[in-house]
């Protein structure tokens, strides 16, 4: 099985049109804790259409969590979250929202997520895991649910393990139905944790080439949290540079791999290296 399936597509129900450059992520002054631990404290972010932001910083510098409050699946005790333009979490007017609300608006948001642990439904085939929240999350009727899935699963190279389970799978593999599961949805931006993470070094190549083929073909909006350096210098429009919940440095991705201007991000940069 590779990595290289069919060709990629958008075809389902798309989105009203939206032009490259406008913003579809515009984080406001961000702020969480954990009990008494500040983890996010004041973080600003804003992503625009089309564009590819890794998330670099050290291990419990807040990426995860900052991933996790873009799409309110956990809320901010300060700052705002809008997703093209819609508020996440809160309402406009200030009203406190249901926890129905707020499932709701994360689903309209059209936020996609891959996760380091990939989360597959392990007692669901490998179509399932795909086909279901399509089915139980956007309506969608079984045999279409189907169709997309596995044109989905065909995009990252997973045609002939359609009724496999999970843990039949390599964790490369597990984590390509991670990502035809975060896009069934057709997302407007797509975030990800550490998406290689987890993964067994040989592992590595397959999954990445996935995201690559996504961040360079389809003009999907996209935030990556990431130790992979190379990777995220050759994909990323833009980096972010993340400490003790701040980002401390942002910019180009050229800039901040090679002139960073922050002590903290020259040293990070090194020790990486
Ligand atoms: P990163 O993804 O950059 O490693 P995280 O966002 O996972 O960072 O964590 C940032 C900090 O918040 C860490 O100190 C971590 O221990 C803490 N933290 C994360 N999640 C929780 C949680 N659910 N409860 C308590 N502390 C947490
Ligand atoms: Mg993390």
């Amino acid at each position: 099985t590779s990595a290289t399936g069919a060709p990629l597509s958008r075809t389902q129900a798309d989105p009203p049109p939206r032009r490259f450059g406008d913003a579809v992520i515009e984080a406001r002054d961000l702020h969480k804790s954990y009990g008494t631990t500040p983890v996010l404290r004041g973080v600003d972010l804003d992503v625009r259409q089309g564009e590819v932001v890794a998330l670099l910083g050290p291990s419990g510098s807040g990426k995860s969590t900052l991933l996790r409050t873009l799409n309110h699946l956990e809320g901010l005790n300060g700052g705002s979250v809008l997703i093209d333009g819609e508020p996440i979490g809160y309402d406009l007017r200030g009203a406190e929202l249901s926890e129905r609300t707020i499932a709701r608006q994360r689903v309209s948001s059209g936020v996609g997520m891959v996760f380091q642990q990939f989360n597959l439904f392990t007692h669901l085939t490998v179509r399932e895991n795909v086909a279901g929240p399509l089915r139980w999350v956007h309506g969608v009727g079984k045999a279409e649910a189907d169709t997309r899935a596995d044109e989905l699963l065909a995009m990252v190279g997973l045609s002939d393990r359609a009724d496999a389970r999970p843990r039949q799978l390599s964790g490369g593999q597990q984590q390509r139905v991670g990502i035809a599961r975060a896009l069934a949805g057709n997302p407007r931006v797509l975030l990800l944790d550490e998406p290689t993470s987890a993964l067994d070094p040989e592992r590595v190549a397959e999954v990445l080439a996935v995201i690559r083929r996504l961040a360079t073909e389809s003009g999907l909006t996209m935030v990556i949290a990431t130790h992979q350096l190379r990777f995220a210098r050759e994909v990323a429009d833009r980096v972010a540079f993340l400490r003790d919940g701040v980002i401390v440095e942002q910019g180009p991705a050229a800039q901040i791999f090679d002139a960073p201007e922050q002590p903290a991000t020259r040293r990070f940069m090194r020790s990486m290296a």
